[in-house]
């Protein structure tokens, strides 16, 4: 099965007892069990309901994984993840992953005693030097956000395998349509669905999708003991949202390489970050392990201020946090996505205040381009 058949056909997307074609919403808490314990799999909608359930297999055949689960949010599924952990773990994580995570892991999981080191996962030496005896897991955002740095899945899939470490994978920016890390090696791939599968800024939500049953009985555990689960409406616009992943990949990448081509001649632009970019440093890595470079495109105007003005004379591109969606978005990274990062931290990372991300869109690029051109050259 091709990929955008997948999409259609990969889950079980037919309801088993009507046949209605797109499964229904099961609005329901709880269950007529027949007798004591005896019921038709399900007993309490936090455990499972037919609707989540659905979303759960779907997102699991897409990443090719052997078990999928919805949270109510992208950091809820990867709370529930980071409580594989114990107090005295240590945990290696990619550098410049998205604020959300840096915040839990320095925030929260430092008070439960889970320790952490935010290391440069491009680099296997800068791996190998974070690891410590009682390191137990990596994570990795690749590529990240907002600056796009691609890390190798298989190589940091093998150095993990050889420490017995699980390795966790955050794939939102790619999506199961360009990468699938379990079938580079990872463990678990995380995503918040809240951008590119939801897809049309109207949900919040989080998918996890474990490589076999033994961690699935383990997060299917940890799901129905933290309760962070997605209701049945929200799983239903997920699985709608899915259908049309590979559409919409292809037109946002579509739009993202001609803003590219177009910013790549301008002299007012003093870097632009982009994996499909030959200048990129991990150009040919993202060539090998995706297929594709996605739609979030990220630039350096200068100054705080200039990114100010220039987004101000915008049309098209709204001034919004979030990413992934049909609409084309803009951000100043240092002062909204990642402002929960100390500053001292941002200006190592390269999180410069003239900084600007765009989440490209599907409109037409002419239109996309044009707004750019009337902003960037007033
Ligand atoms: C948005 C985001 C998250 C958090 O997801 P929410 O749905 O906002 O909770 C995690 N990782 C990445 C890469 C994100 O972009």
């Amino acid at each position: 099965m091709k990929r955008k058949t997948k999409l259609i056909h990969g889950g079980n997307p037919f309801d088993p007892h009507t046949g209605a074609v797109s499964v229904p919403i099961y609005q329901v808490s709880t269950y007529k069990q027949d007798d004591i314990g005896v019921h038709k799999g399900y007993e309490y909608s936090r455990t499972g309901n037919p609707t989540r359930h659905a979303l759960e297999q779907y997102i699991a055949a897409l990443e090719e994984g052997a078990r999928g689960f919805a949270f109510s949010s992208g950091m809820a599924a990867i709370h529930a993840v980071f409580s594989l952990l114990s107090a005295g773990d240590h945990i290696i994580l990619t550098d410049d992953v998205y604020g959300g995570t840096y915040r839990i892991v320095t925030k929260v999981l430092n008070r439960l005693g889970i320790e952490a080191t935010f290391t440069d996962t491009t680099s296997m030496v800068e791996v190998e030097k974070s690891l410590r005896p009682n390191t137990r897991a990596l994570f990795v955002e690749t590529p990240t956000n907002p600056l796009l740095k691609v890390t190798d899945i298989t190589a940091i899939a093998a150095w993990c395998a050889n420490k017995k470490l699980l390795f966790i994978v955050d794939n939102t920016f790619s999506t199961p349509y360009w990468q699938n890390p379990l079938t580079l090696g990872a463990d678990i791939v995380l995503h918040s669905a809240t951008k590119y599968i939801g897809g049309h800024s109207d949900v919040v939500a989080g998918l996890a999708v474990v490589k076999d049953d033994q961690l699935g009985e383990e997060l299917h555990f940890l799901q129905n003991a933290t309760g962070g689960v997605l209701g049945p409406q929200d799983s239903w616009l997920l699985m709608r949202g899915l259908k049309t992943l590979g559409l919409r990949m292809e037109a946002h990448e579509e739009n993202a390489q001609a803003i590219v081509q177009y910013l790549s001649g301008l002299d007012t632009v003093e870097s632009i970050h982009y994996p499909g970019l030959l200048s990129h440093p991990q150009h040919e890595l993202a060539k090998r392990q995706a297929r594709g470079f996605g739609g979030i495109v990220s630039f350096d105007v200068g100054s705080g201020d200039k990114a100010s003005h220039i987004i101000r004379k915008l049309k098209y591109f709204t001034l919004a946090e979030s990413l992934g969606a049909v609409e084309s978005l803009i951000s100043v990274p240092a002062r909204m996505t990642h402002a929960s990062i100390p500053s001292e931290r941002r200006a190592l990372l390269g999180i410069t205040d003239g900084l600007v991300r765009l989440s490209v869109g599907i409109e037409d690029h002419e239109d996309l381009i044009a707004d750019l051109a009337n902003a960037l050259q007033g």
